[in-house]
């Protein structure tokens, strides 16, 4: 059976003009995604994206499952391929969903019609195959309305497809079509979900972060890329950017009250993060904050975070609860990683009694006893890349 894979696009459909540059975009991230399942021949017409094994090497349940988390697709559906002429319909319904036709009650035919040169109307083409179906599996009930099953043909310009229906796909925009950013990665919870929900608004990402070695461990580095690693799955292929981080918070911790230590290294990372993205070309910083969960997570201490760097921060987190993010890392599959026990640089210099709503002025006076612009420097100068 010649079996394919067939691909909606999602809200792409509707950018006019940039359509088809989104469409060369999705292709391209599929092919990334999909190069080491086999030989495959992917290409677009009538708004449909086809993946099509080229040999029997092609591994298409791995594919299948590949293509689920690729954004900018919303439904995929395996199909059989035949020959456009009802009987060769008819068979290839009979024989490709026997199983799916012996376990269910009840169904129906539905038949999409873009070859309008096919000699039957889309409804004579249903009632034809329905008929013949329900001769074939007696024990099948039509319902118009709620059937268990829905035969779909679609006859469509090359050939005629059959299948079952969709299932959904990851929606989104393809990774790269609303261009780059850069995101803060912690080895949290929150941060690799903040990640994931940006590249699924079309962004690619650099992740960066920020290492305390000896404070936290070769194991948390490690944590941070294994997440990076799984982001992969729908991002497409990451470097993390790892900045030593130690003589910042070192510096922080003789130089400053402790209640400012959060707040002064968050202004450090944010510093850094611009630098890198601007050596990048990407045009905003992502972070996994959340409003109100944690002291340096305030309204008042984000403004002052923000206030040394001028591209946008995204905080896709902002509203939700953490019971929301939960179930989302859950499903990327990012948390039973996160939860793994190593030190964060945040929580290893954690203040006793932080300021939770630091005045920027206040701020600004007690880092003037760093010197700030040399210990960035230092930090991106040191910096390494690990392939994720
Ligand atoms: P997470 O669950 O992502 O670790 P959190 O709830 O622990 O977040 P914070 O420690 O205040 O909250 O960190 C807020 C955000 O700052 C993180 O989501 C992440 O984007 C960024 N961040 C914190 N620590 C680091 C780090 N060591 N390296 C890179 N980014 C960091
Ligand atoms: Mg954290």
């Amino acid at each position: 059976m010649n079996d394919i894979i067939l691909l909606k696009l999602g809200e792409l459909v509707l950018k006019g003009l940039n359509r088809r540059s989104f469409e060369q975009r999705l292709i391209a991230n599929i092919n990334r995604r999909i190069e080491g399942l086999g030989k495959f021949r992917i290409y677009s017409a009538q708004s449909i994206i086809y993946v099509e094994p080229l040999d029997s090497s092609c591994d298409m349940d791995e594919t299948f499952e590949a293509l689920k988390q690729v954004f900018g697709i919303i439904s995929l559906s395996r199909a059989a391929v035949c020959e456009k002429s009802t009987e060769a319909i008819l068979q290839t319904a009979k024989t490709y969903l026997a199983d799916e036709l012996n376990a269910a009650y009840s169904f129906k035919v539905e038949t999409k019609r873009s070859d309008k040169s096919f000699p039957m109307t889309s409804i004579e083409l249903s009632q034809y195959i329905g008929g013949a179906l329900h001769e074939a599996f007696p024990h099948l009930a039509a319902d118009m309305h709620e059937p268990e099953i829905t035969v779909q043909v679609e006859v469509r310009d090359s050939s005629a497809y059959v299948h079952a229906g969709g299932v959904r796909g990851a929606g989104g925009l393809p990774v790269g079509s609303g261009g780059r950013a850069v995101t803060l990665l912690s080895g949290g919870i929150d941060s690799p979900v903040a990640s994931y929900m940006m590249a699924k608004r079309g962004l690619r990402l650099i992740p960066i972060h920020f290492f305390s070695f000896p404070y936290t461990s070769e194991l948390a580095k490690q944590k941070v890329i294994d997440l990076a690693s799984v982001l992969t799955n729908y991002c497409g292929k990451l470097t993390v950017e790892i900045v030593p981080f130690t003589r910042i918070q070192e510096e922080i911790r003789a130089k400053c009250p402790e209640q400012y230590f959060t707040i002064i290294m968050r202004r450090f990372m944010m510093r850094i993060s611009q630098i890198i993205a601007d050596m990048n070309g990407c045009k905003a910083i992502i972070t996994g904050e959340n409003l109100g969960q944690v002291a340096s997570q305030t309204m008042e201490a984000m403004a002052a975070t923000e206030a040394c760097c001028s591209l946008p921060v995204l905080r896709p987190l902002i509203g939700m609860d953490k019971e929301e993010i939960i179930t989302l890392a859950r499903k990327i599959v990012t948390y039973d990683l996160s939860i793994l026990p190593y030190e964060d640089c945040c929580t290893v210099f954690t203040p006793r009694r932080p300021r939770t709503k630091p005045r920027l002025d206040e701020v600004e006076a007690v880092e003037s006893a760093l010197d700030v612009e040399a210990l960035t420097k230092e930090a991106v100068a040191g910096i390494t890349r690990v392939k994720a």
